[in-house]
């Protein structure tokens, strides 16, 4: 996991640790660190920040001669990426939901993405992490046009033993929604997960009919789902939802078989919303609540 984004943090550590480094060499270095981090999925922005801290790391140690540069790169670096994690606030949705429950109100999360991003997977997982926190679930399919998509849902609902609220092929999404949520006030259920159809940023119509569904329900959570295998495209794709949905957070799927790394920085960075969760595969407890620390450690392991 995340193996590109490592070694490009290993390899700058390794190169300025071999001898005492003149200008074109340093130049050289964090050339081949820029192009590292922008092959490996961190957006322009966020590289040259990285770039940038380490350049003064490199000048704090020609001019205080005590300090070691690997050591100082390594403190800064590690200490920006988790700040450019933590500029967000963070969200615990288990309390997020007691907290509603103490008012009796349904706490209502509603999932946004690309097809095939893993929203419907990411919806059946936090289902059982709700479930385990002692919570009620009801789940709302409002993804009425993706053939298959009511059915791929209902199987998990029955896995996990919670009720599902459906319409026919067709209806109208925010009416499904709506449903969702009177039935968890008719039966006291905690929370209600919607899933919606999967939708490209460039399809207007489809990202208006989102905007319906958040004026209709008012969700107290919309999360965005994005691939992370998707590279720049999960950037471009969380700008453009950003900008229809102002959502909250982002669960960042398919993370076990990421082999680069840079889209959870990018995405966190840019549209200055938390990683609320990873994917990490496709049972229903591979789902592990994103840890800045934890993430940033990874890359200098
Ligand atoms: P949706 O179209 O957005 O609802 O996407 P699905 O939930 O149907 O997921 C698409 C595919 O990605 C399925 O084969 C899932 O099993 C797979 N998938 C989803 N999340 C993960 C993950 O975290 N890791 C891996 N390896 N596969 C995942």
């Amino acid at each position: 996991m995340f193996d590109g984004l490592k070694s490009a943090v290993s390899n700058l550590l390794s190169e300025v640790s071999q001898k005492t480094l003149n200008d074109s060499d340093v130049d050289d270095i964090l050339w081949k660190f820029e192009i590292s981090l922008l092959e490996n999925d961190v957006a322009q922005d966020v590289a040259q920040r990285l770039v940038s801290n380490v350049r003064e790391s490199i000048i704090d140690t020609k001019i205080n001669r005590s300090e070691d540069t690997n050591q100082l790169i390594y403190d800064k670096l590690m200490d920006l990426i988790i700040k450019i994690f933590s500029s967000s606030s963070k969200i615990d949705i288990i309390k997020s939901i007691t907290d509603a429950k103490s008012t009796g109100e349904p706490y209502l999360i509603l999932f946004i993405g690309v097809n095939g991003s893993g929203k419907t997977t990411s919806i059946a997982k936090l289902t059982k992490i709700i479930k385990d926190n002692g919570l009620s679930v009801v789940l709302a399919s409002a993804d009425t046009h993706r053939p298959g998509a009511i059915e791929q849902l209902t199987e998990h609902a029955n896995r996990l033993s919670v009720k599902i609220v459906t319409q026919r092929y067709g209806a109208d999404p925010a009416a499904v929604a709506r449903d969702g949520v009177l039935y968890a006030k008719n039966h006291k259920v905690d929370v209600v997960l919607i899933d919606t159809a999967g939708r490209m940023q460039i399809n207007k119509n489809l990202m208006e009919e989102m905007a319906k569904i958040i004026r209709v329900i008012k969700p107290n959570l919309k999360i965005l789902v994005c691939d992370s295998l998707a590279g720049n495209d999960a950037l471009s794709q969380a700008k453009e939802f950003m900008s229809y949905t102002d959502f909250n957070g982002a669960i960042l799927t398919k993370a076990d078989a990421d082999a680069k790394g840079g889209a959870a920085l990018s995405i966190s960075y840019i549209t200055g919303k938390p990683i609320l969760f990873l994917g990490t595969g496709q049972d229903y407890n591979d789902l592990d609540l994103f840890d800045e620390k934890v993430f940033a450690s990874t890359l200098f392991q």
